[in-house]
């Protein structure tokens, strides 16, 4: 067997999970953040902190490594594709920079005759003007927005007109959707037409942030097979490798939207390592880096919960948890509040 190292662009709890996975299959990781306290340099074989724009660093990293993934998509596209002219990187860098921009990203998903939510984008002030068929909606910065952070909700253009907008940044406003329900679908694409998919994942949100994740999701047949379909027809259009999540809205009649796509392991889909016997980070490490297809087999329906700031503290001093249940700490220094420190997922 060939000896593979994995490069791998960021070192939050996604990075320490694909670091974790990797080594199951003897697979080396070196994983590059600009963060000089991230987690995953507890699980991975050698850390490399510095800025991602950083041409000293980023060929250190491209020397000991044999390819390139990531784990968070608002990495600079210059930064992908300088890497790949030397080393591959999968996901390829254009599905990268098409996703970090949620125009982009509708306008390619809309293409595809798959519904999203109706949005509108905003460049100027005298765009606000004439928006009422877009309210009560949100505000999104076009980039860098995760956890709800970038987005303002707007109920009427007297509030719209009020706040003050950074103009100097790109957005879309999105009609709000009377949601009954959110789900995602997670889905590894190995080459054309080759997957391995899992069933929709019920998600639940607190302010914005993910908070609880369930399977199985309560829905309807039409949209466990719609959802399944749409993510296959996404994953394909974008010639995807690797571990892929698409979220979805369920409005209150039971239309599927999508919501956005992550180019990445999510998540949502972190209940995947203990309820089948393939998780989404293996099955990303698997697709990356060319390894066999394992058929996905369910072992337990299970639910999960994120534990924002301090609520990891009760968990760390928990001494024994149930046998169907499974801890995870991601080992952040700092506790902040709202901050994803850990989660549990429980088997039932
Ligand atoms: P992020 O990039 O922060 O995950 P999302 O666009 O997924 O941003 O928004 C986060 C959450 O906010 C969604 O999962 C949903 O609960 C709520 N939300 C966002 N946009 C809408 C919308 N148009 N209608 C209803 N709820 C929304
Ligand atoms: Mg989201």
């Amino acid at each position: 067997m060939s000896e593979i190292t994995l490069g791998i662009i960021g070192g939050g709890q996604l990075g320490s999970m694909l670091a974790i996975a990797a080594k199951k299959l003897s697979i080396k990781t070196v994983i590059f953040c600009d963060d000089i306290d991230a987690p995953a340099q507890n699980f991975c074989d050698q850390f490399i902190a510095g800025s991602y724009d950083s041409k000293e660093k980023i060929s250190d990293f491209i020397n000991q490594v044999d390819l390139v993934t990531y784990e968070f998509e608002n990495i600079p596209f210059e930064t992908l594709n300088e890497i790949n002219k030397s080393k591959t990187v999968l996901p390829k860098p254009s599905v990268n920079r098409l996703i970090q921009h949620r125009l982009a990203e509708k306008d390619f998903v809309n293409k595809l005759n798959i519904r999203t939510t109706r949005y509108v984008s905003i460049e100027k002030k005298s765009d606000i003007d004439a928006l009422e068929d877009f309210l009560p909606g949100i505000l999104k910065t076009t980039t860098l927005g995760y956890d709800g952070k970038g987005q303002y909700p707007i109920n009427s253009i007297n509030e719209l007109n009020k706040i003050d907008i950074d103009f100097s940044k790109g957005y879309v406003l999105e009609k709000l959707v009377k949601l009954k329900k959110e789900i995602s679908i997670i889905i590894t694409r190995f080459s054309n037409n080759k997957y391995e998919i899992y069933e929709p994942i019920e998600n639940t949100h607190e302010d914005q942030i993910l908070k609880y994740s369930k399977i199985p999701a309560e829905i309807n047949e039409k949209i466990f097979n719609q959802s399944k379909d749409w993510a296959m027809l996404i994953a394909e259009e974008l010639k995807y490798v690797g571990t892929l999540c698409v979220e979805f809205f369920i409005d209150r009649n039971d239309n599927l939207y999508v919501n956005e796509i992550a180019p990445r392991v999510h998540n949502s889909g972190h209940l995947t390592i203990n309820a089948f016997n393939v998780s989404q980070f293996e099955n990303h490490i698997r697709a990356v880096c060319g390894l066999e297809q394992i058929p996905l087999k369910k072992i337990s329906n299970a639910r999960m919960i994120n534990l924002l700031g301090d609520q990891i503290t009760q968990y760390r001093n928990m001494q024994k948890f149930n046998n169907n249940e499974f801890f995870f700490d991601y080992l952040k220094k700092e506790i902040k509040e709202k901050r994803k420190m850990g989660h549990v997922t429980t088997l039932v």
